[in-house]
């Protein structure tokens, strides 16, 4: 059965996936939502058996529905190869007694690289469903690994162009160095002084400006986003949620039916939404945990019901989860609205003018699928350190949020499910700061050296992202005001 997208917030018409995907976000600055969450159409037993890729097929095309047998699993081809360090892809692992499902052995060693690496293929294909013949320019908003996961999924894509903007020191030195060294001719990095809602707020302004819009398209440009705000992310994400329940059932550690908790660094929603759709389509999980760290927002949305972004800004040891405002949470308040695309956009309305909204309890009670945790910096490390002491295994600091958040879910809520903590970031990508939990006494500060100590200390080879830009040459240099974004655009398209 076909499924078509709309808007969150009310604009007339159903859109194809294709195109939900091509438009990135809806021309009334709403999300595209698919108009009804589809089952899954295979047995959970089948789930066993199957590699990534196949999985991936299974849970993508209950979505994509415009799109062919052949386009999908050419798509999935091209995306889940020998850019992953591991065939498994999405490897599940036991260290004690957590389980950690690692999502980051693609190409720029952060969970990005689960939806960014289908993304420009999807789009291509995209393109040439639906005719389009203007150059497409994604617009990223980053912080810190959707940019360099961005870049190197389009980077010398024909058709395409990439522009990315992230917090100018708001990124670990390792994610600023992976992204300004980028190669392609069509990319472009720029360092925004200001946070990432800063850049995040920008790059969504730029998309609803309707002049522009029509100024770049005389100009043979079309934007689109490859931000989690674009379906076409979201999609490839809830493939790993169905292939972690068969990795546990391989292993023998839960039977077919059990339910299975998911525990989630949670920055821009996005992951975790993946981890609730895979539920709505009938994989069996339990509660589903939003971990934050001290930019707790979201724990106290769960709380209180009141969302409310007006808060220092506080950065972390975690910057990938340094969000005030978690984007994808629209398409939760939508769905618990009842799909009343009016209601919805008026808590929007509400959150631009003035930085918060509350649901209604009705809307609360719906909120029993979560259950949020938050972890303090000082929790960030010890739990690196204990993990790192008791096991071995060296864990970055967004997993040991989610890490922390397990514990504090398992002491407080009697529950016998079994639970998986998600890796969202390889340990090398904030070799810094797990480098300080690991060996509080060691005292070189280059991060190169670092890395090469981490990799005696974890016991695991220096990943080949980490490696490629130890010697590679800065190629941007650009820096602008949250202000100057958009002529930022209209420069480097030579406008
Ligand atoms: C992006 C990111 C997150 C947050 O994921 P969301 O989908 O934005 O909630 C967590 N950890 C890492 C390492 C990330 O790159």
């Amino acid at each position: 059965m076909s499924i078509m997208y709309k808007s969150t917030r009310g604009m007339q018409g159903e859109f194809p996936a294709s195109v939900a995907i091509i438009k990135g976000l809806a021309d009334d600055g709403g999300l595209f939502v698919p108009e009804r969450i589809p089952k899954l159409s295979i047995e959970l037993s089948a789930l066993r058996g199957m590699s990534y890729q196949e999985t991936a097929y299974h849970i993508m095309k209950e979505f994509l529905t415009d799109y062919t047998e052949e386009e999908l699993k050419s798509c999935i081809e091209k995306a889940y190869d020998n850019k992953f360090d591991t065939p498994e892809i999405a490897p599940l692992v036991k260290r004690g007694d957590q389980y950690f499902l690692e999502l980051f052995h693609g190409a720029t060693i952060a969970f990005k690289d689960m939806a960014l690496s289908i993304l420009p293929h999807l789009l291509t294909t995209a393109m040439k469903k639906n005719k389009i013949d203007k150059e497409i320019v994604i617009l990223t908003a980053t912080s810190g690994d959707t940019g360099k996961a961005a870049l190197a999924g389009f980077a010398d894509v024909p058709g395409t162009r990439i522009i990315v903007f992230y917090p100018k020191g708001g990124v670990s030195k390792i994610q600023e160095l992976q992204m300004v060294t980028q190669k392609g001719k069509n990319t472009r990095v720029i360092g925004v002084h200001g946070n990432f809602d800063d850049c995040q707020t920008g790059v969504k302004n730029i998309f609803s400006d309707r002049e522009l819009r029509e100024e770049i398209g005389e100009n043979g440009y079309q934007f689109s986003s490859a931000n989690s705000i674009n379906i076409g992310r979201l999609v490839p994400q809830i493939a790993y949620y169905a292939y972690a329940y068969g990795s546990m059932l391989r292993m023998e550690e839960i039977k077919e039916g059990d339910l299975l908790d998911v525990v989630v660094p949670t920055g821009n929603f996005g992951n975790i939404l993946a981890a609730y759709y895979a539920k709505q389509m009938g994989i069996p999980i339990g509660k589903l945990v939003c971990a934050s760290n001290e930019n707790k927002v979201l724990f106290d949305f769960f709380k209180t019901g009141s969302y409310d972004k007006n808060r220092e800004f506080i950065l972390t040891s975690s910057p990938s989860m340094d969000i005030l405002i978690s984007s994808n949470l629209e398409r939760l308040i939508y769905l618990l609205c009842n799909q009343d695309a009016t209601r919805n956009a008026a808590f929007m309305k509400s959150l631009s003018e003035t930085g918060s909204y509350e649901i209604t309890a009705e809307m609360k009670e719906k909120l029993s699928d979560f259950y949020g945790a938050y972890a303090t910096e000082q929790e960030v490390f010890s739990t690196i350190h204990e993990i790192y002491d008791r096991t071995g295994y060296v864990i970055d600091t967004h997993t040991a949020v989610a890490a922390f958040a397990d514990q504090v879910y398992k002491k407080d809520e009697n529950t016998s499910n079994k639970s998986i903590i998600v890796s969202t970031a390889s340990p090398f990508k904030f070799t810094r700061n797990v480098m300080k939990a690991v060996a509080p006494s060691y005292t070189d500060t280059d991060d190169f050296k670092m890395v090469d100590e981490l990799g005696r200390l974890a016991g695991v080879k220096v990943p080949a992202a980490i490696e490629e830009i130890r010697n590679a040459q800065v190629l941007h240099e650009q820096v602008c005001d949250a202000k100057s974004m958009r002529y930022a655009v209209k420069e480097s398209l030579g406008m």
